[in-house]
């Protein structure tokens, strides 16, 4: 079964495809064409099942680049009003010009009402802001042709169920329905009663629960810049509990190392170790004693901890098979999780195959900048601040402050107040690894297709007269090598080595590209 069969339309095909979905999951297959026919649909299933694209391609289908909003999705949470935009703008990319927005308690409802006059096709909201805009004449439901209801137990859990019927009865009776939800209490039986005019029920059973929600990256590094690249990747998504997976128990080992140099709480857990031991880790990991696991594949086996949210592929598996396996460390139990794999240029090959593999695409992505992450974490600390806000009792703090620094602008102690919690950040683009290293990596054009490391050494310290104990460690590969030299070595290093020959080839020697 394929998408084109469900006849969705060419411009939504190729969006899909671009998400690296091949085959429609259970839900999409039975709920698409119901939606397309303009019939309602009430579907029990859970989060990893597609339904947000069950329910998302007929909506960008119906949903015509006019001035109003035709489209409503009621939420229970900002994380997946920002989820299920992002996924239905996806969906839309090909279609010109439709507006798809995420709307929630906390952001400022200023900037709300500007986008939202500036027209909006698809609205995606929790139930508390979307009524307030209704109450405020914000927002305008007369032309609604399609509304969503997406975890509506969870919505009536957390007490909107008001708040919910309020909405619906201003959207036009003739809208389309799709209410989903995992359960389908009493309660929610009576909303559809009320609200979805005989609708098509569709239950997708557990097992059939196909499409895991892993969602898999690539990222494009060198083999260099993977240290760095990882402690970006952690600082960026901020997971609870990281797996990271090395090929070699050596790698495994000089990882380590460089993650303790950067202030990174980790452990590791390979084949080395005794039975015992690795328990002992396993079982400090799973009590969440420390959150970053440095694994090689053999000595994962059988890992199965809820909390792991973010498995990095550092090095790219050397089978298929093993990447299924990595990757299934994170999202048990039906939560949710991040995949991410280092590729160097070399291995993009082999990415591929993995992909045939397991039928789904991975998506590249750039490294995270530190701005990038200076944003994120500013905004979890706004986010706290606007939570703070809203639970109140800031009274006491209030009296304080307007005695304390009245003569201050309340927007200037609020900046300091934030630069001091973000602390310093870095200014440049520099390692932790590397600021004030008292050697130099070098990057050497000659490699283990030419000469071994014996070889290699022997070579160096008869041309520079440095032997091999003063230099630092040595990494070689088929057609280079990095080595780590004294920094006050480093002249004589660079003059004497430089564009000698070495079995009749040129050997460059340079400094090695500071990790971005
Ligand atoms: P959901 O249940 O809507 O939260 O979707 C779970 C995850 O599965 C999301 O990351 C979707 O992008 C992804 N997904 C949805 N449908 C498909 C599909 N047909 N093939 C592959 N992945 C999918």
């Amino acid at each position: 079964m394929t998408f084109h069969e469900l006849k969705v339309s060419e411009p939504i095909l190729k969006a899909i495809d671009a998400m690296g979905f091949v085959e429609p999951s259970p839900i999409q297959r039975e709920a698409i064409p119901y939606l397309l026919q303009g019939e309602n649909v009430v579907g029990q299933a859970q989060t990893g099942t597609g339904k947000t694209a069950a329910f998302g391609i007929p909506m960008v289908e119906k949903t015509e680049n006019q001035r109003f909003t035709q489209g409503l999705i009621l939420v229970p949470t900002r994380e997946l009003a920002i989820q299920v935009a992002g996924e239905l703008q996806k969906i839309a990319s090909h279609k010109k010009g439709l507006v798809i927005l995420p709307i929630y308690g906390g952001q400022s409802i200023e900037r709300q009402i500007r986008s939202l006059s500036r027209g909006v096709h698809i609205v995606v909201g929790t139930p508390g802001r979307i009524l307030d805009h209704l109450e405020r004449r914000t927002l305008h439901l007369d032309h609604v042709i399609f509304c969503t209801l997406d975890e509506a137990d969870v919505m009536l859990d957390m007490g909107f169920i008001d708040d919910v019927r309020a909405i619906l009865s201003r959207v036009p009776e003739k809208a389309q329905k799709a209410l989903f939800s995992a359960t389908l209490s009493p309660e929610i039986k009576r909303l559809v009663q009320d609200f979805v005019e005989n609708p098509r029920f569709i239950t997708i059973p557990h097992k059939e629960l196909t499409v895991p929600n892993i969602s898999q990256f690539y990222y494009e590094v060198r083999e260099s810049e993977k240290p760095q690249a990882l402690t970006r990747i952690i600082d960026y998504y901020n997971p609870n509990q990281t797996v990271v997976f090395v090929n070699t128990k050596v790698g495994v080992e000089e990882l380590k190392e460089k993650l303790h140099a950067a202030g990174y709480e980790v452990e590791a857990l390979h084949g080395d170790m005794k039975q015992t031991q690795r328990e002992f880790v396993m079982k400090r990991f799973r009590a969440q004693h420390f959150d970053i696991l440095l694994a090689t594949d053999v000595a994962a086996r059988g890992l199965d901890i809820e909390n792991i949210d973010l498995v990095v592929n550092y090095d790219l598996p050397q089978d298929e098979e093993y990447y299924v396996h990595r990757i299934g460390r994170t999202a048990r139990a039906g939560r949710e999780g991040t995949a991410v794999t280092f590729v160097t240029l070399r291995e993009i090959k082999r990415l591929k195959e993995i992909e045939r593999y397991i039928k789904t695409r991975i998506e590249r992505r750039r490294l995270p900048t530190l701005q990038d992450i200076e944003k994120i974490q500013t905004q979890a600390i706004l986010d706290e601040i606007a939570s703070v806000i809203e639970e109140g009792g800031l009274e006491k703090y209030i009296d304080i402050l307007t005695e304390g620094l009245s003569t201050y602008d309340s927007v200037d102690i609020a900046a300091a107040l934030l630069k001091m919690v973000m602390g310093e950040q870095p200014e440049e683009e520099l390692s932790p690894v590397e600021e004030n290293s008292p050697t130099v990596r070098l990057f050497l054009t000659i490699g283990r297709e030419t000469v071994d490391i014996r070889g290699l050494l022997a070579w160096i310290s008869d041309l520079t007269g440095i032997r091999s104990q003063e230099l630092g460690r040595i990494t070689m590969r088929e057609g280079f090598s990095f080595v780590d030299v004294p920094r006050e070595k480093l002249d004589d290093f660079l003059s004497r080595l430089d564009r000698q020959k070495y079995k009749g080839k040129t050997v460059r020697v340079e400094i090695a590209r500071e990790r971005k």
